[in-house]
């Protein structure tokens, strides 16, 4: 990294929305990596700190597809926030596994998981308004905001990840060669 860029810190966001955490823990398996980016980079709203809502940030890592109303939420205050966004992900990039759920009816799903499950007795389909409804499909986020850039993988190699936010943060414009490169 560049030495001006350690001059004034990086601000980043992360979250997960329709994911699995496991792209945050590629982001971990930049292992001791993670000291040297923590000289040049801040972090906002994400599940490695205690801040509840996005502020302004320089970078948004997004995980997961939009599978619900507070995803959509989510997604559009990084979106409001974050000079840069970026699709973290298979299930950012493409809705990922979660969305083979889309060729199935969202109401029989529900009833075969809360009411005609084996061993269910008394089911019933969660009605609290605490609840996010789902939607009835799930999307990629570039179909509900502007994405800047995708880095593909399930989950992506902390390789990949810390290529990817160097060159960015260096000022460079993000290229991942080759063996970085995966979508599975
Ligand atoms: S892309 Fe893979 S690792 Fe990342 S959130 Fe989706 S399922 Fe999990």
């Amino acid at each position: 990294m560049s030495d001006s860029m350690s001059l004034s810190r990086v601000r980043v966001a992360t979250t997960s929305l329709a994911g699995c955490f496991g792209c945050h823990m590629s982001f971990l398996d930049m292992d001791e990596r993670l000291l040297e980016l923590a000289k040049v980079v801040e972090f906002d709203r994400s599940p490695l700190t205690d801040i509840k809502h996005c502020g302004p940030c320089d970078i948004g890592l997004i995980e997961g597809g939009v599978c619900n109303a507070e995803n959509v939420h989510v997604l559009r205050e990084f979106r409001r926030n974050c000079k840069t966004l970026v699709a973290v992900g298979a299930c950012a990039i493409n809705g990922g596994l979660p969305a083979q759920r889309n060729h199935l009816d969202l109401g029989d799903c529900l009833q075969q998981v809360y009411v005609k499950r084996d061993g269910v007795e008394e089911g019933g389909v969660p009605d609290d308004p605490e609840l996010p409804l789902l939607l009835d499909r799930v999307h990629p986020i570039h179909e509900v905001v502007r994405v800047d850039y995708f880095i593909p993988g399930c989950p992506p190699s902390g390789d990949a990840i810390w290529k990817f936010l160097t060159d960015l943060i260096g000022g460079r414009t993000p290229r991942l060669p080759h063996p970085l490169l995966r979508f599975d």
